[in-house]
């Protein structure tokens, strides 16, 4: 079972994506032993909210479901707690455009949702604006990747209708409410169908429920949301 999840790591250099040491990473993983075993010790399976997988004392609903902050999503599904190993690799997958930490991430988020349960991967886009910057949308290479290994189709099913500032950098869930509300428009044919948002990391959800009010607004059956990593802020 160990090995089966490890084999997800590509063959790479002699350095180790996270702490960049050459002399202890293999020739097969781009991880090294140590990042390896931290990064799989993040892993989020037990000791899980049932509805988001947001960490969770004991067993059930966490705080922010029970007070239903997860509507209108009607499921969350995350790889990994966001620390150590698996918030670097969030970070270079990124800002960094690392190719190898994309599919790290890929493949474990592959393994936790139900494939049968969604019709289709839906990206959370960038600003047109950010996107050029960046180069890429993280969340797309992330769909393409996991839609590799489920057989999901990506839509393109959501874009940015003004520039927002970037979550990351503002405090509060209420003002992150604020700040993506009424930020994104639907468009292609979604009706009808069962839908998965894709994202790097899950806060306060503010963002992955801005999108799901305007994929079900535009016809959309059921939207959930898939993210490689969930901050533990988001009881908050
Ligand atoms: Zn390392
Ligand atoms: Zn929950």
């Amino acid at each position: 079972m160990m090995e089966r999840l490890l084999n997800f790591f590509f063959p790479r250099g002699a350095e180790c994506l996270v702490c960049g040491d050459p002399r202890r990473a293999d020739e097969r993983y781009c991880l090294c032993p140590d990042c390896r075993r931290e990064l799989l010790s993040l892993r989020l399976r037990e000791n899980v909210c049932i509805r988001c997988m947001h960490p969770l004392d004991g067993k059930g609903l966490c705080p922010f479901c029970r007070a239903g902050r997860l509507e209108p999503m009607t499921a969350g599904y995350g790889a990994f707690r966001y620390a150590g190993a698996a918030r670097t690799l969030v970070h270079l997958l990124k800002y960094g455009y690392q190719d190898e930490a994309a599919a790290a991430l890929a493949a474990v988020m592959a393994q936790c949702f139900p494939e049968n349960r969604y019709d289709a991967l839906v990206p959370v886009p960038l600003h047109r604006a950010r996107q050029r910057m960046r180069g890429a949308n993280q969340s797309a290479v992330l769909c393409g990747l996991i839609g590799q290994r489920t057989g999901l189709p990506t839509l393109d099913a959501l874009t940015r209708t003004r520039k927002t500032n970037e979550q990351a950098k503002i405090k509060g869930a209420g003002a992150r409410q604020r700040n993506v509300r009424g930020a994104f428009a639907a468009h292609g044919e979604i009706s009808g169908l069962r839908l998965l948002l894709v994202d790097d990391v899950r806060t306060t959800g503010a963002t992955a429920r801005a999108c799901a009010e305007t994929l079900l607004a535009a016809g959309a059956k059921d939207v959930g949301i898939l993210t490689a990593a969930i901050a533990q802020e988001h009881t908050r």
